[in-house]
């Protein structure tokens, strides 16, 4: 079986970033979050009720292109980003199928190492080469820092193909403390770990983002859906740029006062902060 360090040996800035370990993965490039409610627990239950039905299904191709279909038909269409797929097939995998993986692939369950992926909308091949732009974009330390601290394939997919948004606020982190940050800080401090998390976390969670903004992310390089630039009209000055102004539109953002703005600031503030306390004897 392959290691995490023989497929970082193979992956584009050679560092692997779709299936970690036994809890944590990628399907964002799949459409895992294109989906109306993106709620934990809705995704959650989602991916468990497909699992459980593609497990009982005869792996003959009308079947799995039936059950394709029924999930399709089942599926509400008031998708984020309706132009881009929701895979049928994305469901759990692994050791007791608590991350995130393609049903069709040769070593899913029920397989018996046949790759069905063909009968997926891409194709086997697509699927099989394709690397989001988190793999070239972002600096090869910060990705295996949240490859690292990351816990569950919820919020680590959520946030692994936020390029910008990582290498914005990873950089900050850096430049206060004068030198690179990595895993070998969380070797060195476990609870670095943590506060790397809670930046995890953040996509999320944040609390500036309108309701009707999905915390999912379309990188793909026809920017079909490019983030909104921050609107500061509202701010005492009409000249007021926000000094996370790439953080907070990164993590969508929509301030109706100068108050949201400052208590924005000070969350984004305060975590840099920890990020200097966690490893300022390591
Ligand atoms: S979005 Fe990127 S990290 Fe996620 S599964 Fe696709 S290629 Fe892998
Ligand atoms: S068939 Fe392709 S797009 Fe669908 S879940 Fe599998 S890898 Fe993802």
């Amino acid at each position: 079986m392959l290691t995490l360090e023989d497929m970082d040996k193979t992956a584009p800035g050679g560092v692997y970033l779709c299936q970690v370990n036994d809890n944590v993965s990628c399907g964002a490039c799949c459409g895992l979050y294109n989906v109306a409610d993106l709620s934990r627990e809705k995704l959650n239950q989602m991916l468990s009720d497909r699992t459980d039905t593609f497990l009982n299904i005869a792996r003959e191709i009308d079947a799995i292109v039936e059950f394709g279909e029924n999930i399709l038909a089942a599926q509400t269409k008031t998708r984020p980003y309706p132009e881009f797929y929701h895979c049928p097939y994305i469901g759990f995998i692994g050791k007791n199928g608590k991350r995130v993986g393609c049903l069709l692939h040769p070593a899913a369950e029920g397989n018996k190492n046949v790759d069905y992926r063909g009968l997926g909308y891409y194709g086997s091949m697509t699927c099989n080469i394709y690397f989001c732009p988190s793999y070239t974009n972002v600096s090869d330390n910060f990705k295996r820092l949240i490859r690292d601290a990351s816990q569950d394939w919820y919020s680590y997919g959520l946030l692994i193909t936020e390029s910008v948004l990582i290498n914005a606020f990873l950089t900050e982190a850096e430049k206060r403390i004068q030198r690179k940050i990595d895993e070998e800080n969380i070797r060195l401090n476990p609870d670095f770990a943590g506060v790397v998390r809670e930046f995890i976390n953040l996509k999320a969670s944040w609390p500036f983002r309108p309701a009707s903004d999905t915390p999912a992310n379309y990188f793909f390089k026809d920017k079909l859906y490019a983030k909104k630039d921050n609107d500061y009209s509202k701010t005492r000055s009409s000249s007021f740029t926000s000094r996370f102004d790439t953080i907070l539109k990164e993590l969508g953002s929509s301030f109706q006062t100068d108050e949201e703005i400052k208590q924005a600031e000070a969350m984004i503030e305060s975590l840099l902060k920890k990020f200097q306390e966690s490893t300022a004897n390591v």
